[in-house]
């Protein structure tokens, strides 16, 4: 009979950015490899956008289990990939690769990681909705596909840069079953009565300022509507804190945090992570 040598080498996952230093996914991914009793560590790893190409190769020198992509990579990391997942290849963005013998797999967990949320947290199935994206970049461009793919009935995309959200729409309309349409963001933005769902996919209310509110004529949110932020923190954005002053129910970014996040711990491991684990992890450390 063979013994079983132990092994104390641990698997290695991480993100790539730049800049990365206050990225708070490790804290998250740690606490739920700690949880599940896996010997993995999570390590922020600041890349430059020149040093990617190197930086990939390393994946496989050193035998990463995968990756997190972040700011500026999550496009130029296309081409060092040898499969993109078909939804991420339609937002034409990878936030997570996972490494399969000496293969790297693109994923997109952002969208699925909001769908989830939407789902989940807020009890809501997107199927048959009519749904308005405030904002057209990463964020938008990777949750209206899985809401699109997911059979939301009709989006509106609501941009201050026509091109970026002309762009979108035509995705959209092209490559869904969604029928969407494009709407240009000038002054305060009036949302249509038969509007389902409202989300703010900009980065505005990342800083807490005074004001600091995507500019919606908050008169037409009403109870009948369900109010989404993508920012994770503060969780409790001025925009949802005016949005549920006008009754509407409300949904923050933390969920979507959380639920890509442990999307990428179940392309690594295999497994599923507390979400509670995951949860608490990152409210602590939005807390200090
Ligand atoms: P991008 O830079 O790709 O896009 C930003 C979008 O916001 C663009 O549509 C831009 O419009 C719009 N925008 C920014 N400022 C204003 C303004 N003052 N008025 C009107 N529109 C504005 O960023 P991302 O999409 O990658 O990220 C957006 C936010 O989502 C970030 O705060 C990020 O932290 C958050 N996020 C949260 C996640 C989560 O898990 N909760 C996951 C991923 C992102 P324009 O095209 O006209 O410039």
């Amino acid at each position: 009979m063979t013994q079983q040598l132990l092994s104390l080498r641990a698997d290695l996952v991480g993100v790539f950015g730049d800049p990365v230093d206050e990225n708070p996914t490790g804290i998250m991914q740690e606490a739920a490899f700690a949880a599940a009793g896996l010997n993995w560590r999570y390590l922020l790893l600041r890349v430059s956008a020149e040093d990617l190409s190197s930086a990939i190769a390393g994946i496989r020198a050193m035998r990463f289990r995968g990756i997190n992509l972040t700011i500026p990579h999550k496009v130029s990391v296309l081409k060092y990939l040898n499969e993109v997942a078909p939804d991420a290849a339609l937002i034409g963005a990878v936030n997570t690769v996972r490494r399969a013998a000496n293969r790297l797999i693109g994923e997109n967990t952002d969208g699925k990681g909001f769908l989830r949320s939407v789902r989940e947290d807020a009890g809501v199935d997107p199927a048959g909705k009519r749904i308005v994206f405030l904002g057209a970049g990463g964020a938008a461009r990777a949750m209206s596909v899985e809401l699109a793919l997911a059979g939301a009935s009709h989006i509106t995309i609501v941009n201050r840069t026509r091109s970026r959200g002309e762009e979108l729409v035509r995705t959209l309309n092209q490559r869904t079953p969604a029928k969407a349409e494009f709407v240009q963001w000038v002054g305060d933005y009036p949302v249509p009565p038969e509007a389902e769902i409202l989300v703010n996919a900009t980065s505005i209310g990342l800083y807490p300022n005074e004001g600091d509110k995507p500019r919606v004529m908050m008169a037409t949110i009403g109870p009948d509507l369900l109010v989404c932020d993508v920012i994770p923190n503060p969780p409790r954005t001025a925009f949802l804190t005016a949005a549920a002053g006008r009754g509407a129910r409300t949904l923050d970014g933390l969920g979507m945090l959380v639920y890509q996040g442990a999307i990428a711990f179940k392309l690594w491991t295999g497994l599923q992570p507390s979400i509670p684990v995951m949860r608490q992890a990152l409210e602590k450390v939005f807390r200090s």
